[in-house]
């Protein structure tokens, strides 16, 4: 036996030795001698401001942007990270995807209010996930964090007051987001999941960092910890592009962002100035959204719809069209909206700071976004400016599901960049 494994452990030896590069990442015979379908990843990187690719820390999506292809890409308004992870993954503006806002309140749930850990499926259920749409359509999908991936999309309440749904649909895979789980283990989970075999093996894949973002708002967007960051997201990306490699896996690969950063400062602060009595505030700072008490409308409106420096307020059906925001009920009566830079506060900052924030006009260029895709589906090129609506039409045609006429978007920008499949 022991002569047996020998001449087996050299011919393995010279099989790695053949083909392999590098040697110590390269797969089992068994895999490489199966053609493997292309996996399609989308990958989050939060609050990745489009100019940080111009800094000189990232080789890994400087190498795929050249690749293959590349813009300018919009957020939706309001430029928070969870309205614009449910239009990256559903295509529709967040006026119509329900999800408004990071916190945000419902007529029809009184008491309750959204924040980052609400996962009730009637926050969510007014656009259907891609990836609902791709199990549908019995394709496998893994998801290692992204806003709303946790949420059983689809049910309906059976006894509310004790949280109890039935129905609804979740990736195949998928996990309850944890911060703490680190960016080394969130490639590895993808990596380990793509080691499976074919029929448990997902072709839908998301991944979703958060440290730029979570250190944009520390320390803000110009920052040296915000660009180590980015080296560090960087170099995680390598490790996947490399583990793919070894897997002999081809991917096409979706890199976005959900929002850019821009720097604030206690010197530029705007305060409401309305009486503590006279109003329900849901969320202050790059933007506030507020509900007048009742009989202190006239109050409230006269105070703020009217000019103010580096602030602009409406009454939500009269916030400009070009934001495609304000129809939807969960969005509060009045809406005031901070120039990039400035922070609209109840209350004056009582310390100095230089922080980072987002939310604020979408078509601003410290808001403007990442975008990179590469992979076999690509040629190489560059995209005018486009909306992130155009994401998930572009990840319908990359999963080979039909398009559909009800998003806000479309895959106009990319069509001359893909390749026939
Ligand atoms: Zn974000």
């Amino acid at each position: 036996m022991r002569w047996t494994s020998r001449i087996a452990a050299a011919a393995l030896v010279a099989l790695l030795q053949a083909c392999a590069t590098p040697p110590a990442r390269t797969p089992p015979p068994a895999v490489l001698s199966e053609a493997r379908p292309p996996v399609t990843i989308l990958i989050s990187i939060d609050g990745f401001r489009a100019d940080y690719l111009q800094r000189g820390v990232t080789p890994t999506l400087t190498r795929l942007a050249a690749q293959g292809i590349t813009g300018p890409m919009r957020p939706s308004f309001p430029s928070k990270t969870f309205p614009n992870h449910w239009t990256l993954v559903t295509g529709m503006v967040p006026d119509r995807h329900g999800i408004v806002g990071n916190r945000m309140e419902d007529a029809g749930h009184p008491g309750e209010t959204f924040t980052t850990a609400s996962d009730a499926p009637y926050w969510w259920n007014a656009a259907q996930p891609i990836w609902v749409a791709a199990e549908q359509a019995g394709i496998r999908t893994g998801t290692v964090f992204w806003p709303g991936a946790n949420v059983a999309w689809g049910s309906r309440a059976t006894r509310p007051d004790h949280g109890d749904y039935a129905g609804g649909a979740r990736p195949h895979d998928w996990l309850q987001y944890n911060q703490a789980v680190n960016d080394t283990q969130r490639v590895d989970t993808v990596l380990d999941w793509l080691r499976r075999p074919q029929a448990n093996r997902p072709r839908f894949v998301t991944l979703y960092f958060d440290r730029v973002d979570t250190v944009g708002h520390a320390h803000g967007p110009n920052s040296p910890e915000v660009t180590r960051a980015a080296a560090e997201v960087d170099a995680q990306i390598g490790t996947l592009v490399d583990g793919l490699a070894a897997l002999r896996q081809p991917a096409n690969l979706v890199i976005v962002s959900d929002h850019g950063m821009s720097e604030t400062s206690d010197t530029r602060v705007i305060p409401l100035g309305l009486p503590k009595d006279s109003y329900h505030l849901i969320e202050a700072g790059p933007f506030a959204a507020l509900d007048p008490l009742p009989g202190k409308e006239a109050l409230v409106e006269s105070t703020l719809l009217k000019p103010h420096p580096h602030m602009a307020c409406w009454r939500k059906g009269e916030i400009p069209a070009r934001f495609r925001y304000g129809g939807n009920p969960r969005i509060a009566a009045i809406f005031c909206l901070a120039e990039p830079r400035w922070m609209i506060v109840e209350k004056l900052p009582d310390v100095p700071y230089t922080r980072g924030e987002h939310g604020y006009d979408n078509q601003s260029s410290d808001m403007a976004a990442l975008f990179i895709a590469a992979g076999p589906a690509f040629r190489h090129g560059t995209v005018p400016a486009f909306d992130n609506v155009d994401v998930t039409p572009l990840l319908r045609d990359l999963l080979g599901l039909p398009p559909r006429t009800d998003m806000d978007g479309d895959d106009a920008p990319f069509r001359a960049l893909l390749r026939p499949s």
